[in-house]
């Protein structure tokens, strides 16, 4: 049994088959979860579907209906790479409401863990890179409308930048956002962060997570959030298809460990989010995630940013 709550419904596969963008993932990490005795059935959660007003604090008129009609042209539905179906748009509007689900949860009991989600690549018009809507911008604005909080951090390690992100809140003081990624790697243009940290190809664990330590504490002097949105990419592994960093599974796991202590330590709430993973073996990317859900279940046993956070 967890300290807390993961968010998973099995509507996030989008059976796309041999696609490179492996929706499998999510079922097989459940399953993982459940067989190595990390979790039981109890921990887990159904997220409700976001509702459109949730989706319009984040995304334009115009392409929410688009996404609802099916009425993007050929060349939006070639930017999101991944093919348009009903089943789609159902999948990532189920998706945002289980990022909302665990913005809540983590605001409730310290920890959450959405299944799912981390679409950094989505941006307000317009999809991209497998990314259709902005599950995390979607439950950090709609946590805020509920009055439940208003300054949230999105940490975001996936191998590739959080454009999505960057231009979502770009501008906005109560919304901080660091990225750690590839210089050399999609997105291109890379839209400002509140910090970005570009890093060279084929950096290793020990250069990794010294330069993350040091990113992070330079986030928490600057800014000191209600929640941290953790957006978990499995994609800097060094077996990853569409990533070219070298880290280990041992420099993932620290690298997860390190974010939820700086978390811990100064109180704050975490919200997790997957985002990408493209190894050659589907089965590391899972082990990577789930590596992720034991990093933050070590880190809540040890509970200050609970008591803390609960304290306030
Ligand atoms: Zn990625």
């Amino acid at each position: 049994m967890l300290p807390f709550k993961l968010i998973y419904h099995d509507g996030y596969d989008l059976n796309l088959g041999a696609h490179v963008f492996p929706s499998q993932k999510y079922h097989m990490i459940r399953d993982k979860l459940l067989e190595d005795g990390v979790a039981t059935q109890d921990d887990f959660l159904a997220p409700q579907p976001a509702t459109d007003e949730d989706v319009l604090r984040v995304h334009s008129q115009e392409y929410v209906y688009k996404l609802k009609n099916g009425s993007l042209s050929r060349t939006e539905e070639m930017r999101l790479e991944v093919p348009y179906s009903k089943k789609l748009i159902e999948a990532c509007w189920l998706a945002a409401g289980g990022s909302i689900l665990a913005g809540r949860r983590a605001l409730q009991d310290g920890w959450a863990a959405n299944i799912g989600g981390g679409f950094h690549h989505a941006c307000p018009d317009h999809g991209e890179g497998f990314c259709v809507i902005h599950d995390v911008a979607i439950a950090i604005r709609r946590l805020q409308f509920d009055g439940a909080m208003e300054r949230a951090m999105v940490v975001d390690t996936d191998v590739h930048q959080g454009n999505g992100t960057a231009v979502v809140f770009g501008g906005d003081g109560n919304v901080y956002t660091l990225s750690l990624h590839q210089e050399h790697n999609y997105p291109f243009p890379k839209p400002p962060s509140t910090m970005d940290v570009d890093l060279p190809d084929g950096i290793g664990d020990e250069e990794y997570l010294a330069i993350l330590e040091k990113h992070l504490h330079q986030a928490f002097h600057d800014f000191s959030p209600e929640l941290l949105f953790y957006v978990a990419g499995a994609d800097p592994y060094r077996e990853d298809q569409l990533g070219g960093l070298a880290l280990t599974m041992e420099g993932l796991a620290q690298r997860d460990a390190l974010v939820f202590d700086y978390a811990r330590r100064n109180g704050v709430p975490v919200a997790i989010a997957l985002a990408g993973g493209y190894a050659r073996r589907v089965a590391d990317t899972v082990d990577i995630h789930v590596g992720t859900i034991v990093a933050a279940r070590d880190a809540a046993q040890q509970g200050a940013n609970r008591i803390k956070s609960q304290a306030k």
